[in-house]
């Protein structure tokens, strides 16, 4: 039992002058989801849009439970699918899906229906169904990979708080998530069962220990994804952080907004807009993932006036070229999202399906800057195994000193050259310097 995509296009019920302006703020990605299957976007009861794609597959799946029920993020947590067997229902289950069980690995499946709606169910190799589908593929542990590859674990002062930089921390808040990336960095930790309330526990000691620590002026709430608990609790650990004088800058990572988009309430950005300086870093992958329900979630947080940055992870066969990144990262401008990192696919075990070479991310960012907005290029990143921290990978455009001009290229490849004397050499950081590195016109490799 499967739902076409035919089935999937066809129109509701309702009449397209329901159409809000907020669908047309949807990216127009190369994939799978073309601009029809969103068009007839409409706006339910709640105030929440629901894309036709959402609203068929409701029909389909779930006929008993109304678009106001399905907009409501409490049911869309509560009816996670959970098991293969009930994926199978929907999707055409590849070998490589079906024979990846369920209840042993240490990442349990949980996809919010509305983000399995978002699955091609005919494709396995569908972007989005393949961060959260599992496979057999998780069950190697494969060369330089750990369970704990950033050491968070040895940089814990307290439980639940990870203080690695100087200046600012990350409060692991709760160990739940609306749906599990199977790249997830912290697999080894996430999901278990009472994932929330274990986690709340740790928080005064998290608290204290940012209190006592004068230096700490940014804390990260992460998790887990923060963004699965009650806007009352969300509220309680905010209002303690902001009672901390030295606590400039708060922060929260979630990809609420991207597989449950309902949890963006007005009555949660009213609650978040108490506590500015508050940003906010939208954990997001593919162009697909910015449907009209996605594109609203996002633009209230903005109009609420909290900032968004984006981190997205580097994923082979995903969004490892540069078309489908350029088109993520402009879709999320178009969103007012300004793309902040992307990540080198860290070590976890059994991750190794999912990591390019660590040049391919480099080739991606030589690929984007020049050729599109300066905004649209995030910082491409590897955080390094056993806690260096995060390392920035840029390419490199310097080509060396020749005489008293410094040549370097530009992003079509060009050479220029800048005059600019007098500097002794050894003052640059540059590699590859010198005029021989120039006259043969060689690039340098990254
Ligand atoms: C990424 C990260 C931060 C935040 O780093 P920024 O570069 O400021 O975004 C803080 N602490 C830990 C442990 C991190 O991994
Ligand atoms: S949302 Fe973040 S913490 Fe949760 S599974 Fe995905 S990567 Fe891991």
């Amino acid at each position: 039992m499967t739902l076409s995509t035919a089935e999937l296009e066809q129109a509701p019920a309702e009449p397209p002058s329901l159409t809000t302006a907020l669908s047309r703020g949807t990216a127009q990605a190369p994939s799978a989801h073309d601009a029809a299957s969103f068009s007839r976007t409409q706006n339910t009861a709640s105030g929440f849009v629901l894309s036709a794609r959402s609203d068929a597959f409701r029909r389909r799946f779930y006929p008993e439970v109304s678009q106001k029920t399905w907009s409501d993020w409490h049911w869309q947590y509560a009816n996670r699918i959970t098991s293969l067997g009930v994926l199978g229902t929907m999707l055409g289950l590849s070998e490589e899906e079906a024979g990846a069980g369920t209840g042993l690995a240490a990442l349990p499946l949980a996809v919010t229906p509305y983000y399995a709606a978002q699955f091609d169910p005919h494709n396995p190799a569908h972007p989005l169904r393949r961060t959260m589908v599992p496979t057999v593929e998780e069950w190697s542990l494969n060369p330089g990979e750990s369970a704990d590859p950033l050491g968070e674990d040895s940089h814990s002062p307290v439980p639940g708080l990870v203080h690695r930089y100087p200046d600012r921390v990350l409060f692991l808040a709760t160990d739940s998530c609306s749906a599990y990336c199977r790249y997830c960095t912290r697999s080894r930790r996430v999901g278990k069962p009472c994932a929330g309330s274990a986690s709340r526990r740790r928080w005064p000691a998290a608290i204290e220990y940012i209190e006592n620590h004068p230096e700490v002026r940014d804390v990260l709430i992460s998790g887990g994804d923060p963004l699965t608990m009650t806007d009352s609790a969300l509220n309680h650990l905010l209002s303690q952080l902001r009672r901390i004088p030295h606590v400039e800058f708060i922060r929260i990572g979630t990809k609420a907004p991207i597989v449950m988009p309902q949890r963006i309430t007005p009555a949660l950005v009213r609650m978040l807009r108490r506590y500015h300086p508050l940003f906010m870093s939208i954990h997001c992958t593919h162009p697909d993932e910015l449907t009209p329900e996605a594109s609203q979630a996002l633009n209230r947080l903005a109009d609420g006036g909290i900032p968004l940055g984006s981190q997205t992870v580097l994923l082979k066969g995903i969004n490892d070229n540069v078309p489908t990144m350029t088109a993520l990262m402009q879709g999320l401008l178009k969103n007012r999202v300004r793309p902040y990192y992307l990540y080198h696919c860290d070590p976890v075990q059994g991750s190794a399906h999912f990591r390019t070479p660590i040049y391919k991310g480099v080739e991606i960012i030589r690929g984007m800057r020049g050729f599109t907005t300066g905004y649209a290029v995030p910082t491409y990143v590897v955080d390094a195994p056993g806690g260096g921290g995060k390392i920035p990978l840029m390419p490199d455009y310097v080509q060396g000193y020749d005489g008293e001009e410094l040549v370097m290229r530009n992003y079509e490849g060009g050479l220029y050259r800048s005059y600019d004397p007098a500097v002794p050499l050894a003052a640059h950081n540059v590699h590859n310097a010198g005029p021989a590195g120039c006259a043969d016109g060689d690039m340098p490799c990254l």
